[in-house]
Order: C-alpha cells, then sequence, then structure tokens
C-alpha cells in the first residue's frame, strides 16, 4: 500500500528540525520567533532536491504518476534556476536506497511519502513532514533526505529523525504493529552510504517520555541559554547575549601561565574559541545591514568597498580591440575544470565512465586539519597517514 501527501514546509514553533537546537537550549524557539525567517539559496536548493526526489519515489513507487506528467514535472524542475545536474543523481541515489529498503520485504510493505506525522503527544504543537515511511513485518523505516554538504548529519541518535518516528508510531502503529525502528539519513553530497541507526519501538517511546519536560520548557520559552555546535543553526546565533558573552569571554578565561601558553594549554583555548571567527563574520554582517537600513551601531558606519571595472558591453570593448590587431588569444584564458566542477556538469555516471574508469583521474588526501578529538575521522600524523599504516614494512 502507497500513501502520498505533498509536503507542507511549513515549521511549528518546535519543528522537528530544530529539535537538536531547541532540546539543547529551550528558550530559543521563543527567541527566534522574536527575528526574521530568511530562507538561504542552499536551503531553496534543499526543497528543489526534495520535489525531485519527491516526485521521483512517486513515479518509482506508484502505478498512479503517467510517465508523460512525470517527464513535464521533472522538465519543470530542471528548468529551474537553481537547478543542478548533479542533483539528478542524488536523488537517484535516495531512490534506490528507498526502493531497496522496500524490496527487501517479503511482501510490499505499507510506503508513505511526505508525510506530516502529528508529534503533539510529546512536543507541544508539534509536527513534521517525513519524506518517506515504510512499516511492514513490525519494522519502521523513516528515511530522510538531506541535500547539504555543508554538516554532515548522522542519523545516530538524531532526534529530528526520532520525533518523526514517534509521530509515525502514533499514527500507524494501531493498524500495523511496530516492533523496530530504523532511522536513515541519505546524504549524498556527504556519505557514500546512507547513514543508519536502529532502535527499538520501547526505547523510542522511553526517549519521548524523556523529552517531554524538556519541551514543555522550550515551548514556554524557559530555561538557561546553553551554549554549543546548535548556536550555528540559530537565527540569534550573531547577536545571542548568552553566545556574545561567551565567545568575548573565551580568551580571560582560566588564568594561564605567562609568557607562553603550553601544549597542555592549548586543547582548551582551542576549544573555547571554536566558533569565534564565524559569529564574528555572522554579527559583522548584520551589523553591516543595520547601519544600511539607516540604524546606529555604536561606534562604527557603511563606506563603500573596493570598487571594480567591468566593460560597459563586452562584446563592443572586444569587436574594438580585435579590429585594432590584438589577438584574441590574448583576450581569453582557457582553463580545464576541476574533476568535481566536471562531474556536476557531466552528470555522476559520464563522469565515472569516461574519466574515472578509465584511471584519469588520480585522489589525493586533503590537508591536514585539526578538528576535536571526538570526530570519527583516524588521527594522522606526519609519520604515519591511516593508509599508510597497513603496507608500512615491519621491521
Ligand atoms: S545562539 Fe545558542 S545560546 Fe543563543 S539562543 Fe540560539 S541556541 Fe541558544
Amino acid at each position: 500500500m502507497i500513501e502520498i501527501a505533498h509536503a507542507e514546509r511549513a515549521h511549528a514553533l518546535l519543528s522537528p528540525s530544530g529539535a537538536h537546537r531547541w532540546l539543547h537550549c529551550t528558550p530559543s524557539a521563543r527567541l527566534e520567533e522574536t527575528l526574521p525567517d530568511t530562507e538561504s539559496e542552499a536551503a531553496k536548493r534543499g526543497t528543489l532536491a526534495h520535489e525531485i526526489a519527491e516526485l521521483k519515489l512517486r513515479k518509482a513507487l506508484t502505478d498512479k504518476m503517467p510517465t508523460r506528467s512525470y517527464n513535464t514535472a521533472l522538465k519543470k524542475f530542471k528548468a529551474h534556476e537553481l537547478y543542478e545536474p548533479i542533483m539528478d543523481d542524488h536523488t537517484d541515489a535516495y531512490l534506490e536506497y528507498v526502493q531497496k529498503v522496500v524490496h527487501a520485504f517479503p511482501s510490499p510493505p505499507f510506503v508513505a511519502i511526505e508525510r506530516r506525522v502529528d508529534i503533539s503527544d510529546y512536543v507541544p504543537e508539534c509536527s513534521g513532514t517525513s519524506d518517506c515511511i515504510v512499516i511492514g513485518g513490525g519494522h519502521l523505516h523513516v528515511i530522510d533526505y538531506k541535500n547539504g554538504q555543508g554538516v554532515p548529519v548522522s542519523a545516530e541518535n538524531n532526534p529530528q529523525m526520532k520525533l518523526y518516528a514517534l509521530g509515525a508510531v502514533k499514527e500507524f502503529s494501531l493498524l500495523f504493529p511496530i516492533e523496530t525502528v530504523h532511522l536513515a539519513i541519505v546524504q549524498p553530497k556527504v556519505w557514500d552510504q546512507p547513514s543508519e541507526w536502529t532502535l527499538s519501538a520501547s526505547d523510542l517511546l522511553a526517549w519521548g517520555e524523556s523529552i517531554k519536560p524538556i519541551a514543555q520548557a522550550a515551548f514556554k520559552g524557559e530555561g538557561k541559554y546553553t551554549i554549543g555546535e546548535h548556536c550555528g543553526f540559530c537565527r540569534a546565533k550573531a547577536t545571542c547575549r548568552a553566545r556574545v558573552e561567551h565567545m568575548l569571554e573565551a580568551g580571560s578565561r582560566a588564568p594561564l601561565k605567562p609568557p607562553l601558553i603550553g601544549w597542555d594549554e592549548v586543547g582548551d583555548v582551542l576549544r573555547q574559541a571554536e566558533g569565534i571567527v564565524s559569529w564574528y563574520t555572522d554579527l559583522k554582517k548584520q551589523a553591516l545591514a543595520e547601519v544600511l537600513k539607516g540604524g546606529q551601531v555604536a561606534g562604527w558606519k557603511a563606506v563603500e568597498g573596493r570598487g571594480s571595472r567591468d566593460y560597459a558591453d563586452l562584446d563592443a570593448a572586444f569587436a574594438h580591440l580585435k579590429e585594432n590587431g590584438i589577438d584574441e588569444a590574448v583576450l581569453y584564458e582557457r582553463k580545464p575544470l576541476t574533476p568535481p566542477q566536471l562531474e556536476k556538469a557531466l552528470s555522476k555516471p559520464v563522469y565515472k565512465k569516461l574519466l574515472e574508469e578509465p584511471g584519469h583521474v588520480i585522489n589525493r588526501s586533503g590537508a591536514p586539519t585539526l578538528v576535536p578529538e571526538s570526530d570519527k575521522r583516524p588521527a594522522i600524523t606526519d609519520q604515519v597517514k591511516p593508509e599508510d599504516a597497513f603496507s608500512a614494512p615491519i621491521e
């Protein structure tokens, strides 16, 4: 049985997608309410990719969509200014994953596409749209597509996914008994394989009970402003007083031994100062917007940045240069596209067939980067890198 509902992408005050934030910083939801909600270009691109993913699921999993309507709809999406060819590959990867889950059942499971689920038993006035829900044989699968690449999102203990699962259990468990819950995030720009996590339905329900008082506090705007990595997703991230105070205190905390700090202290200093650069950039951006619209930011003003030169009419300028004997080779720069740019331009399968498989592409490891110990990647040093560890001669 397949059920389809078009996504209403409206957000509740305590939305599942913001749960990571409001579960940690309960007053943040009410504070965000007072600030304008500006949708970034990446978010708009994500919405477009979701529409394409939904269309593909509907076409593949139902017999209700005539090929002609599908092609017309897909063509429309592809004509969108934010469309990029790689979206086709990524939404195909999502479709493949959902099909793999569906076809693993011995008999056809129940499938709901873009289903809005009610989560208000646990979180006041909360509902959310799950990209795909599959239920059969005591198993519930909640599958989410993510188009972003900035922040890898893991399914493990993911509160957004657990809230969707709670909504699905409430909605469907009378019709379909549910014992085990599988959460999966397909984020093709980040993970080669979807991130998956499994828990029992009873553990899920217990978690739902445990967050009830936190959600109540968040709904009322009560609790303590709590700093963390979740601040990066908060509308108040630039001007939140708690965060500003935290950032400005970073340099003055813990009396360090003069004149130089030791490596035993560096880790703590880096941790305390984390986020300072992006916070400062965000705050400066908001302050500029404020003074440009005529507001006052004490001690600061807006000025014209460094100007640039451009052609009044490129065609006329270049024609004039050629008439005056300037060789065309001087006028243009021919630059090869990089492998990631070509993959985007050609689509993944063509890129793989023409470039990767014949060995025209060399994969080089990235420059070393310092990350917190909790990062899942293996540690490296100049002496031993993970790929060398197995091939190093044994003495
Ligand atoms: S910026 Fe951080 S501390 Fe401030 S309200 Fe938002 S989540 Fe809470």
